[in-house]
């Protein structure tokens, strides 16, 4: 860290405001250049969207990925040494495994789908009735053509989230549950300290990771971030034996199968502010296209039910930079639907901005100034 953030007081040298994927994996990423970290979650850490989410990691080409796409791409190439790395120094199995996937659209979109995907430098095909059943004996007969990406991947969210927490703790890193983030305490261009109830927090630089929350917490600064809640539904089924191994999506709607017989069918995207309900209609909804699309998920048991809330952009990007007019606020959020995928690349973007190093890729597509209204504080 450069001399004027050295804090005394055992103050940390960042702190980071909100225990989600994206604030675990940025204090973890930060930790491991020595950095001392403290992160506070008004909750239990990892209990929102990121609890909530399927953990769908669709694959992407650093080489090719356009620079909107490198979150995905560089996260991509990352995923296999980070759950390594967190299962030997945690002893907790993310559930991470590349398990391929499938498309089911009519044809015409599905040849857009795979000339994207051939333009992004991802591996994928069109296969037939025939390979479609040698892939998924268990989706319905009238499903006669898909696309097929073998490098589609998946991940356990809550697994996942146990890893990094315990990660964080191995790492040093001092993680506090139960203390919301109520404002800032400013000195001219300088952040002095985050206040909760328990007592102020001072630190060299601050992080706001707050995911769907994100928005207020900025509010103060003059910022607008166009941050927003949207809801998404799952149902849990259960059979006692796995109809799928692949991830289906079909458009929005997918099935995300895990090796023990579980099944996610997700998922919805609701703009109805901070309701995490779930809802019967949209219960009913998912059932019924889960149903249609393997006809004997009719007999499983259905385990569960919840909705979590995305933090929702206006053009489904995160917003990664650091606050303008203030020396040492930054900002992780807006990470859609695609927060757990993206977060091992957007936590070394993180680290980098931080830190004052030099990005390893362009940061330029996730800058708030891309549509951010700003007024003076
Ligand atoms: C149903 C559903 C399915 C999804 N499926 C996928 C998928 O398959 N693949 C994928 O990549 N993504 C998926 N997502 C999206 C993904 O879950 C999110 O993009 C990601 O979890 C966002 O992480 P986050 O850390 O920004 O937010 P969160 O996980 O919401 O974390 C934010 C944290 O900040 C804390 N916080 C907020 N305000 C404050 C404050 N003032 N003070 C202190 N703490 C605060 C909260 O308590 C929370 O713990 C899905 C999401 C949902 C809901």
């Amino acid at each position: 860290m450069p001399a004027d953030t050295e804090l005394v007081n055992h103050a940390p040298d960042v702190l980071v405001v909100g225990g989600g994927v994206i604030g675990l994996t940025v204090a973890y990423e930060l930790a491991g250049q020595g950095v001392a970290v403290r992160l506070l979650d008004k909750g239990r850490l990892g209990r929102e969207a990121s609890w909530a989410g399927a953990g769908m990691l669709p694959p992407g080409n650093p080489h090719f990925a356009a620079p909107e796409a490198a979150l995905r791409a560089e996260s991509h190439v990352r995923w296999d040494a980070l759950t390594r790395e967190l299962r030997e120094t945690t002893g907790i199995d993310n559930g991470y495994t590349r398990c391929g996937g499938l498309h089911v659209l009519e044809r015409d979109a599905l040849d857009d789908l795979v000339s994207s995907w051939s333009n992004e430098g991802v591996s994928g095909r069109i296969i037939e009735a025939d390979e479609v059943r040698e892939h998924a004996q268990a989706l319905a007969t009238d499903v006669d053509v898909a696309a097929w990406l073998p490098e589609m991947g998946q991940v356990r969210n809550p697994r996942h989230v146990a890893a990094l927490v315990s990660g964080c703790v191995a790492r040093g890193v001092d993680l506090r549950e139960g203390e919301p983030v109520l404002d800032f305490e400013l000195d001219g261009d300088r952040v002095l300290a985050a206040r909760t109830p328990s007592g102020r927090h001072s630190a060299g630089r601050f992080c706001v990771t707050g995911g769907a929350w994100s928005r207020s917490l900025l509010e103060p600064f003059g910022v607008e971030l166009e941050v927003t809640p949207v809801r998404g539904q799952i149902v849990l089924l259960r059979t006692p034996s796995p109809l799928l191994r692949q991830v289906v999506e079909a458009g929005p709607r997918y099935l995300v199968p895990r090796p023990d017989g579980r099944l996610l069918v997700g998922a919805t995207e609701e703009r109805v502010g901070f309701d995490k309900r779930t809802t019967a209609a949209a219960v009913a909804e998912l059932i019924e296209f889960a149903t249609d699309l393997v006809p004997a998920l009719g007999e499983a048991e259905v385990e569960r039910t919840w909705a979590g809330l995305r933090p929702g952009s206006p053009d489904r990007r995160p917003f990664l930079d650091r606050v303008p007019d203030l020396d040492n606020l930054f900002v992780a959020a807006g990470h859609f639907r695609e927060g757990l995928q993206t977060s091992p690349a957007t936590a070394v973007l993180m680290r980098e901005m931080i830190l004052d190093q030099p990005c390893s890729f362009s940061p330029e597509p996730f800058r708030l100034s891309r549509r951010l209204a700003t007024t003076p504080v």
